[in-house]
């Protein structure tokens, strides 16, 4: 028992096993923020599964199939890993944190939007442009958005769900 108890304070002790790097997401390399944890266990940050999720319906580490995209923050975890963060991190660590928040916040507002709406969206390479909505599918909370980039050949319009990363409220990523 004695040994058990040595070997628990050992590990315990260790820096490497309460390092921040244990609680990195697979899918940003970097220490979680706003984790959310899928149904095999695995935990991530709610934003890079919540992306990941758009287009795959599998753990990104263990492959098991995941049903459920409503999560719950751990907020003891979360805790933990702020604590964990080093000195000259954590600022940068608490902008992610900041601005993930306000993304959140922002995909809100997006469960209001009507057809002829001004919003910004995330283009397939990555840039946001401006855009309106042409048509709303579905009811209060989640619906899905069909979307005109403001300039562009109509061809362009696509399909998005309201709660997509690739949407923000009009002005949050691009300038007039
Ligand atoms: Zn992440
Ligand atoms: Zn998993």
């Amino acid at each position: 028992m004695q040994k058990v108890k040595e070997f628990m304070s050992e590990i315990f002790a260790s820096k490497y096993y309460f390092s921040p790097y244990n609680f990195t997401c697979i899918l940003c390399k970097q220490p979680i923020v706003l984790n959310a944890t899928v149904e095999c266990g695995h935990t991530f940050c709610e934003v890079c599964i919540t992306e990941h999720l758009l287009e795959n319906d599998n753990c990104p580490i263990c492959n098991r199939n995941i049903k459920k995209t409503d999560f719950y923050p751990n907020l003891m975890l979360d805790e933990i890993i702020v604590s964990l963060i080093d000195k000259n991190e954590i600022f940068k660590y608490l902008s992610r944190k900041k601005f993930w928040m306000e993304i959140k916040e922002n995909s809100k507002v997006m469960e209001n939007v009507k057809v002829g709406e001004k919003i910004d969206i995330k283009d397939e390479e990555g840039i946001w442009r401006k855009g309106v909505v042409k048509l709303v599918v579905g009811g209060e909370g989640y619906s899905d958005l069909y979307v005109h980039y403001e300039g562009w050949e109509n061809q362009h319009d696509e399909f998005l769900p309201n709660y997509s990363n690739r949407l923000a409220i009009a002005g949050f990523y691009t300038k007039n």
